[in-house]
């Protein structure tokens, strides 16, 4: 379990802003923008992730992870960054599959 990203999950928004802001302007100096807010995931205390990640063992193919994404009689539509053979394990598969099944759905 990673103890960095729960303990940073704990903290309020604010907070963590306060924590980045002189690593920002030791890294950027006058060119540091203090943020005013903050977007960012739970992933560690997500109880559906518990800070897990997409892993894909030896032998798997790009073949296997296409049929991870193949719908189930028409009806079922899978997506996520585990069923392209492209960019496996980064947002923009995920964004892929989701066009990909949106265009299936449509069909
Ligand atoms: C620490 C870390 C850093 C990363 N950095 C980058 C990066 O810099 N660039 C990049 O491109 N990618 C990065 N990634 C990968 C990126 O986060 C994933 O590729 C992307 O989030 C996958 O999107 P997804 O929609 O397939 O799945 P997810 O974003 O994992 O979404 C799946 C959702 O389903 C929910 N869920 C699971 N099971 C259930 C259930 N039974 N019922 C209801 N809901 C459920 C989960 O709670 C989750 O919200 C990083 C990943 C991690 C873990």
């Amino acid at each position: 379990m990673p103890t960095m990203h729960l303990n940073l999950e704990t903290l309020t928004d604010a907070r963590v802003i306060d924590e980045a802001w002189p690593v920002l302007q030791k890294q950027y100096e006058d060119k540091a923008v203090r943020r005013i807010g903050i977007q960012r995931s739970r992933w560690g205390s997500d109880p559906f992730a518990c800070g897990a990640t997409s892993h894909s063992p030896p032998r798997v193919s790009e073949a296997d992870l296409r049929v991870l994404g193949e719908p189930v009689a028409s009806r079922l539509f899978f997506v996520g960054d585990s069923t392209v053979d492209g960019f496996y394990g980064f947002v923009l598969g995920a964004y892929a599959s989701d066009l990909r099944e949106a265009k299936r759905i449509l069909r």
